[in-house]
């Protein structure tokens, strides 16, 4: 079996506070992740980085994103470029279908951030076509103090014939895994199987009170908004901050991963 998180933000994100190797490094020291998709919003800027270094840390990454329809947060996975933000809902699948990829209804009902309905979810499921895409429905997510212990939201994900998926929704290092979900196989092609199959399972991590979530992230969200961010020099280095500006004049790589 193996554990995949499809919903974590790094410093792409204008809330992300980690590098992309930071991300790795964390998931494979600290979770027994195998697969992870970075889904910055409306941005792969740093999926060509992750998809390079993933074998570096022993993981898999998918491509992906989280795209902003003009009906909620939706992610977007094993697709080569981001979708346009501002689509409705099913314009938003269909597309990422045309790019080859699959859909998970983010944060369905969650306060505070742009979220699917269950109706509009249901609505698009009508669609033959879009069923096929549409395929995964985040039953817990981590990330959503107000929401990742709302049964209520878990209870009406059952009665919807799609996968459901846990994912961590993680802006800051200690949040990943906090959310996976688990699969037939290990890689990023038994995991898309099983969301086709709508055979994962959700898992919640160690269950993080929202009071030590809040306290984790403002000192990095703080430290991210004056230029720095978790990052890591390689996988046999520890963990550490550097500069958001430095990483960016590195270019998409960092030297040690040239050879
Ligand atoms: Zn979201
Ligand atoms: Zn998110």
């Amino acid at each position: 079996m193996g554990f995949a998180d499809l919903h974590i933000h790094s410093m792409y994100s204008y809330d992300g506070t980690a590098s992309i190797s930071a991300i790795l490094k964390y998931a494979t020291d600290f979770t027994r992740l195998n697969v992870l998709a970075i889904t910055d919003h409306d941005s792969m800027q740093g999926v060509p980085e992750a998809l390079d270094l993933a074998p570096k840390y022993n993981l898999e990454v998918i491509p992906g994103c989280e795209i902003s329809s003009i009906d909620g947060h939706v992610l977007a996975l094993f697709i080569d470029r981001p979708i346009s933000a501002g689509l409705s809902l099913f314009e938003t699948v269909m597309r990422v279908g045309e790019r080859g990829g699959l859909c998970i209804a983010a944060h369905p009902m969650a306060k505070g951030v742009d979220s699917l309905s269950f109706e509009m979810i249901r609505s698009v499921l009508h669609h033959p076509e879009a069923a096929k895409i549409l395929v995964g429905v985040e039953a817990f997510n981590g990330g959503l103090v107000y929401t990742r212990r709302n049964q209520a939201v878990a209870d009406e994900c059952q009665q919807l014939p799609m996968s459901h998926v846990g994912n961590s929704d993680a802006h800051i290092l200690p949040m990943i895994g906090e959310g996976s979900s688990l699969f037939i196989g290990h890689s990023a092609l038994d995991l898309r199987r099983a969301l086709e199959n709508y055979s994962t399972i959700p898992l919640q991590g160690k269950g993080l009170s929202g009071t030590s979530v809040l306290i984790s992230y403002i000192p990095r969200f703080v430290l991210r908004k004056l230029g720095w961010v978790s990052w890591n020099a390689s996988p046999d280095k520890k963990l550490g901050y550097a500069r958001l500006s430095h990483i960016l004049s590195e270019g998409s790589l960092p030297q040690f991963s040239q050879s």
